[in-house]
């Protein structure tokens, strides 16, 4: 596949200024091996991500180099020990998809991306939380997106492309939706 620590790196970079992050917010990991996976650092915005602060980790939560993982750390990993198919997770708080988590309306399914057909809601809780995480695990079954309750929006690729894309198109979706149902209201 070619995707590397650097191609997590610039993964990051983009994410954070395509704006579906801000502040320190969202995270991103890829699995390296069967083993272990790299994920961006805690408290640092993705924009300021580099090839030294990327932590490397073991599937037990175990940090083998770089900095001290993101705190969302045993999402990703809770994901990746259910599903061999997953090679890369993204975690973003995006706005638009962010406000259908806190709303009551439901994001619906679109057309246009594989995986985009099984969207769930993972009912609110701590984020950071191994319940946060074991809740989502439990969720993703066969899709590749979940709304967070109250949160954020998680997407899992089967490379970190797919894992990045799927979180710019749920936003997209989300903002589409948005604006749709203004202009149905006038
Ligand atoms: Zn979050």
């Amino acid at each position: 596949m070619g995707e590397n620590i650097k191609s997590l790196v610039k993964a990051a970079h983009y994410v954070y200024s395509s704006g579906l992050v801000s502040g320190s917010a969202g995270n991103i990991s890829m699995r390296l091996s069967k083993d272990k996976i790299a994920i961006t650092p805690k408290g640092v915005p993705l924009s300021l991500v580099t090839e030294e602060n990327v932590a490397i980790v073991g599937m037990d939560g175990r940090r083998l180099l770089g900095g001290e993982p993101s705190s969302e750390l045993y999402l990703h990993l809770e994901i990746y020990k259910i599903r061999e198919d997953i090679k890369s997770i993204a975690h973003t708080h995006s706005p638009y998809a962010t406000a259908f988590a806190f709303s009551d309306k439901r994001l619906k399914r679109v057309e246009g991306l594989n995986g985009m057909n099984d969207i769930d809601e993972v009912a609110y809780y701590k984020p950071g939380s191994l319940e946060l995480a074991r809740e989502c695990a439990k969720k993703i079954k066969k899709g590749k997106i979940l709304i967070l309750k109250n949160h954020g929006v998680l997407c899992c690729g089967s490379n970190l492309r797919e894992a990045v894309q799927l979180a710019e198109f749920i936003e997209e979706s989300a903002k589409i939706q948005f604006l749709a149902h203004i202009l149905n209201k006038s």
